[in-house]
């Protein structure tokens, strides 16, 4: 069984912010930021490409309720919502997961950014992508 049905069984302890029948959201063990939360499903899925839509839109919902919530309640100013699938893009629990990370000011030391370095051709990516 994986950590986060572990977890989600209460084989192993952790702070959650919210459950209902279908999603559970906990406090990333690691924080980033405070209040940087995992929304899962209780139902395994690998990752994102194994999940339905409607898990996946179950998940949306709760991150939306508790981006809400962080705004009124830690007064974030925004947030990451981000999914990684699989180890190439940095998946390291392979149970799917949202990262909801609140920003609160251009100190906090997250850097997210998408710099591409190589020379790229977007009319040719277009043609194979359309
Ligand atoms: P990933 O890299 O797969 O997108 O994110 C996995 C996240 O799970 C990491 O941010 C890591 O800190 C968190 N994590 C790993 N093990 C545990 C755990 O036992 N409890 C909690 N709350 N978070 C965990
Ligand atoms: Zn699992």
């Amino acid at each position: 069984m994986c950590i986060f049905c572990k977890i989600i069984n209460n084989e192993i302890p952790s702070y959650k912010v919210y459950e209902d029948e279908y999603v559970l959201a906990i406090l990333d063990i690691s924080q980033v930021c405070d209040g940087h939360t995992l929304i899962l499903p209780k139902k395994h899925y690998d990752n994102f490409l194994d999940a339905d839509l409607q898990t996946i839109n179950r998940c949306m919902n709760v991150i939306k309720i508790l981006s809400n919530k962080y705004k009124k309640i830690l007064n974030s100013k925004g947030f990451n919502i981000l999914n990684n699938t699989n180890e190439i893009a940095g998946q390291t629990v392979f149970h799917l997961h949202f990262h909801l990370i609140p920003r609160y000011d251009e100190n906090d030391e997250i850097d997210i950014s998408f710099n591409r370095k190589k020379p790229f051709d977007l009319a040719k990516i277009h043609e194979i992508l359309k």
